[in-house]
């Protein structure tokens, strides 16, 4: 998906974050550039403030250093023999008496002091008396009339001033005194003149380049006197004109050095502080500077001198703390932000968590109306099932008394078929009794009363024969309802078989049972065993009157393990027509009957096979192998029927 087919909600949040994202830029980049001038500025105030203070006990240094001689030429314009000698004519060899005085005078003075030279000129500016004169060297005769510290101190006005002599090409600071003579109304007579060395103010100056930066000393025209480094010395603060640099050669310097090059420096924005740059290396005349250095630099004046002190502090180390402070403002916004964006992160989590938990509630809630309509539904159903049930049963005990019943409506309807052969049967014995009793009588008024006798056993004998006759048909014909027990199928199969034992005889129908008593031992109603037997062999004789072969065949085998679960299959199988294919399939339909009306109803099967199906077995029909029809009762065996 392009960003031109967006939906315009998703651009607008998409524009949103960019925003988002460029303003946190831009308020790191802002908090990092506002540290980093905060800390810059405190830095330089407090690098202003140090280097002040600095300054303030190097000017104090120096002061004390330079000025340690400068009353010396006072001293020396009170001293009567220099005096004495300026009063007098001089001899241009230094050779007096008076000059030899003040030479020797000055020297000591000189040792004293430890100062590089002491000498005394006359008003043309000439050396009459000096603290070297032992020396080959020394400044005896030496014409300083060109020397502003001479013109002053000639003028009447003390002066100091820095300058190379032009004997010994030696620096120094001179300080010059005008000698007055009270005897000639306080005129200056002449000049006494000390002269300073600094060598150990340059060393000092030195060294302190390395520990704090540059500094150096400036002279009123802005000449370096003292520099660290030393290349620095003799150059100028502000470019010169070449005039005044050659005034100042001249008459400072002999002709030497000063005004090579040019510093660059505003002594008076120094005042206050101001910033400046070199280059990285000392700056060397002519040389092209390369990596600049920034500085803070500070100027002081000497007391009572056109002196400056000027000091150098590096800004490196303000440079590199503000950096540190920028870039620790930038970590703190940066963390604020990281915090202000994790807590809206938190409070988007808290919320859709929130929104969840109400969706979870409001599905909870819809979940336990619809479980409680199913509940309510369900309960109806069962509610309606138990109702069904109820109806069920009460259908089913309805129809077990119609079964019951039919059960004994179909008995009294075999006890009827029957009713001929059984009458047939007794018809017999109760003939023979009629007769045995008539002639029991007989002989009984003849007075044979062993014969009477003998009839009359005879007569019990006929009574208990045909009493063995109905007996069977008492209990056959017996309601009662269905109770399993252990049957012994041998004997179900002969009390059926005995029913029927006219009616077989009278159709010619041959039986072959295999049934031996006391084999097999089923779990079910033996009454009830009994009727399904009898249904089953009137039909088979039924079906076989026609036919020239008539036998019946009853085998009975267990099926299955012998344990429990064990089953026996009775089989009665006849020699009759068998099934045709839509015989089989309707035999066990309710009122199925091939019968002529008025002989068949059509339930015998039917009800023969929920008996059996009652026991817990089942009643199945198939064609005989050898032709006609064969029944199979499944029985269970008592194991069988305990187990299950
Ligand atoms: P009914 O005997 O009253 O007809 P049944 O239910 O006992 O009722 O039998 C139904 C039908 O099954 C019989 O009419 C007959 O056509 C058929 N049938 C039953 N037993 C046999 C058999 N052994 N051989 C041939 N057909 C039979």
């Amino acid at each position: 998906m392009t960003a031109a087919e967006l939906p315009s909600a998703a651009r607008r949040l998409l524009r949103l974050r960019a925003a988002g994202i460029f303003l946190m830029l831009f308020l790191l980049v802002l908090s990092g550039v506002l540290g980093y001038r905060f800390s810059e500025r405190a830095g330089l105030r407090d690098l202003r403030a140090n280097t002040s203070h600095q300054l303030d006990l190097m000017t104090a240094a120096i002061d004390r250093e330079v000025t340690r001689h400068a009353h010396i030429p006072g001293v020396v314009a009170l001293n009567s023999e220099v005096l004495d000698l300026l009063r007098h004519p001089i001899d241009a060899k230094g050779e007096g008496a008076r000059q030899l005085a003040v030479n020797r005078h000055l020297e000591r003075l000189n040792a004293h002091i430890d100062g590089l030279a002491v000498f005394v000129l006359d008003m043309q500016g000439i050396v009459v008396a000096s603290s070297d004169w032992i020396y080959s060297d020394n400044v005896l005769g030496a014409d300083f009339s060109y020397r502003p510290f001479f013109r002053a101190a000639a003028a009447g006005t003390p002066y100091r001033q820095y300058g190379v002599d032009a004997v010994r090409n030696e620096p120094g600071y001179f300080f010059a005194h005008p000698i007055r003579d009270e005897r000639q109304d306080w005129r200056v007579i002449g000049v006494a003149v000390v002269k300073s060395g600094i060598a150990s103010l340059e060393r000092r100056w030195l060294a302190h380049e390395v520990a704090e930066g540059p500094a150096l000393i400036a002279d009123g025209n802005g000449v370096v006197l003292l520099a660290s480094p030393p290349e620095w010395k003799y150059a100028t603060l502000k470019p010169l004109s070449g005039e005044v640099i050659a005034d100042i050669r001249r008459q400072q310097f002999d002709g030497r050095a000063p005004g090579a090059f040019s510093l660059d420096v505003d002594v008076e924005a120094a005042a206050d502080g101001t910033l400046v740059s070199f280059p990285s290396a000392a700056p060397l005349p002519g040389e092209t500077p390369r990596g600049r250095r920034d500085y803070l630099a500070l100027s002081r004046n000497l007391p009572e001198s056109a002196w400056r002190l000027l000091v150098f502090a590096n800004l490196r180390p303000v440079r590199a703390q503000a950096l540190t402070h920028g870039a620790l403002a930038a970590a703190a916004v940066a963390c604020l932000l990281l915090g202000m964006l994790y807590l809206r992160q938190r409070r988007r989590v808290l919320h859709s968590r929130l929104e969840n938990q109400a969706l979870l509630k409001q599905a909870n809630q819809a979940l336990e109306r619809s479980v409680a309509e199913r509940t309510a539904d369900l309960s109806d159903a069962v509610r309606r099932l138990e109702a069904e049930v109820g109806e069920r049963k009460r259908a089913e005990q309805t129809l077990r008394a119609a079964q019951d019943e039919l059960v004994q409506a179909a008995k009294l309807a075999v006890l009827g078929q029957l009713a001929t052969g059984i009458t047939h049967e007794l018809n017999q014995p109760l003939g023979a009794v009629r007769t045995l009793s008539g002639n029991a009588i007989e002989f009984m008024r003849r007075g044979n009363l062993e014969t009477a006798a003998d009839n009359l056993r005879i007569v019990g004998q006929l009574a208990e024969q045909m009493g063995s006759i109905i007996t069977p048909l008492k209990t056959f014909a017996r309601k009662s309802p269905a109770v399993s027990s252990a049957v012994d199928v041998a004997h179900a199969v002969a009390s059926a078989l005995f029913l029927f034992d006219q009616r077989l005889q009278r159709s010619g129908v041959s039986v072959d049972n295999r049934c031996r008593p006391g084999e097999l031992i089923a779990w079910c109603d033996q009454n009830r065993l009994q009727q399904v037997l009898v249904n089953l062999i009137g039909n088979a004789i039924d079906a076989m009157t026609v036919q020239p072969v008539r036998r019946l065949t009853i085998a009975a085998e267990r099926v299955g393990s012998s344990g429990a679960g064990g089953r026996i299959a009775l089989a009665v199988a006849d020699t009759g027509g068998g099934f045709s294919p839509d015989v089989i399939g309707r035999l066990f339909e309710p009122f199925f009957t091939t019968k002529p009306a008025g002989e068949g109803l059509g339930l015998g099967l039917v009800i023969s096979r929920d008996i059996v199906r009652d026991f817990g077995g089942d009643l199945t029909a198939e064609s005989a192998p050898g032709g006609g029809a064969r029944f199979v009762i499944h029985l269970p065996t008592q194991q069988g029927a305990s187990a299950s």
